[in-house]
């Protein structure tokens, strides 16, 4: 038996198609939705915990990645990069999951590893590269 969180990303075609349906249906999956986002690109993101036996769940993973479907370990990719960080806040309202949030007493930035989703959107708007991922 296999339970893991992962993140699905899906393309802008496969996002109307019943994938996660297939999972449930063909391979015996039980799956829990943490997380649902559609980014400014129009990609799909979603969070998932999905169990289910260690043979079917490999099939499972083998059929998201044939159609398409990026597969990752929940965050375990984005790091930030606390020399760098100089707490500007600039991230904080780009956050989808409220991964990055601003502490109301020291004003610094927290970062919630355990929330955040991957979605990569605050690589790209940390003006000083703090936000790092990591394959
Ligand atoms: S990648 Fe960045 S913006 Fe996306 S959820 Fe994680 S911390 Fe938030
Ligand atoms: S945008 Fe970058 S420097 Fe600013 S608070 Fe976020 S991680 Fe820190």
């Amino acid at each position: 038996m296999i339970s893991r969180r992962i993140v699905l990303r899906f393309p802008h075609r496969l996002v109307d198609q019943p994938i996660v349906c297939k999972l449930v249906k063909d391979y015996d999956l039980e799956f829990n939705i943490l997380k649902a986002y559609v980014t400014p690109r129009e990609e799909g993101l979603l969070v998932l915990e999905l169990s289910g036996g260690d043979k079917n769940y490999e099939r499972g993973m083998r059929y998201l990645r044939g159609v398409g479907v990026k597969v990752q370990p929940l965050s375990q990719d984005i790091i930030r990069n606390e020399r760098r960080c100089t707490d500007c806040g600039v991230c904080v309202p780009i956050c989808p999951s409220g991964a990055l949030v601003v502490e109301p007493l020291t004003r610094k930035v927290q970062f919630y590893d355990n929330k955040c989703i991957a979605c990569e959107l605050c690589i790209k708007a940390c003006p000083v590269q703090a936000m790092e991922v990591h394959f």
